[in-house]
């Protein structure tokens, strides 16, 4: 772990669980059916030693409010919670970009945006911890989260230590409901493809107006150079009348 990374560690620990051991617990406790843990970002006040590298890299940031969990439980658990969805909220004005206005710059980063929903696919599941089977040891031996589109594979049996064995267990894997919607730009101009997990699928329908926290995101397909781009949802809200 980088020393920037074990200084963001803490500052999950002291801004968010810390005080709030009874809630945390309670989530912990309903845990894996619920997932997703709500973090307002006014929580981190203007410490922007944090709000800096969260913006920056969320990542990082991300990952270390994870391992920051799995210290606030003492490691009291023999998941590796790497399958929780930090749902960060109230992010500072500076990180607003319309949808319109996304570019390359804004890739990886973390952005608020809002816009209509317009469309919305039919809810698929997706595997957030996948189950590896060993054709040697003729079990299940190896599991991994899987927290982005692309799926990880892995290649060697942590028991048996054989490479080249392990393959994807799709009924001893673990999913969540997952739906792609189309968001338009407030001004009708432009739109753009949310991937949205788990709770998120239920937060708006067609027509509705939210509030996305996101992650842009690329991948280049066919040899191409130039990406097809999504965004990869942190939290959604939708927004009422009163709220815009
Ligand atoms: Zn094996």
């Amino acid at each position: 772990m980088s020393a920037r990374s074990a200084d963001l560690t803490e500052k999950w620990y002291e801004y968010v669980y810390r005080d709030r051991a009874e809630s945390v617990r309670r989530f912990v406790d309903a845990y894996p059916e619920e997932r997703a843990l709500s973090v307002s970002c006014e929580r981190f006040g203007h410490d922007y030693r944090f709000v800096r590298p969260l913006l920056s890299d969320p990542d990082e940031a991300l990952r270390a409010g994870k391992a920051a969990l799995r210290r606030f439980l003492s490691n009291d658990t023999d998941r590796d919670l790497g399958d929780v969805y930090l749902r960060v909220t109230d992010l500072p004005a500076e990180s607003e970009v319309a949808l319109g206005d996304l570019r390359a710059e804004h890739l990886n980063r973390l952005h608020s945006t809002r816009g209509v929903v317009v469309d919305a696919s039919e809810i698929r599941p997706k595997v957030v911890r996948a189950a590896f089977r060993c054709a040697k040891c003729e079990a299940v031996t190896r599991y991994a989260t899987q927290p982005h589109r692309e799926f990880q594979s892995h290649a060697k049996c942590p028991r048996c230590r054989s490479v080249g064995y392990l393959s994807f267990a799709p009924p001893a894997s673990e999913y969540v409901d997952a739906q792609e919607v189309s968001l338009r730009d407030l001004d009708g101009s432009e739109t753009a493809t949310a991937l949205l997990e788990h709770d998120l699928t239920e937060v708006a329908t067609t027509g509705e107006e939210v509030r996305l926290v996101a992650i842009p995101r690329a991948r280049r397909t066919d040899g191409s150079t130039v990406a097809d781009a999504w965004l990869e949802s942190v939290s959604m809200e939708c927004l009422t009348p009163a709220d815009r």
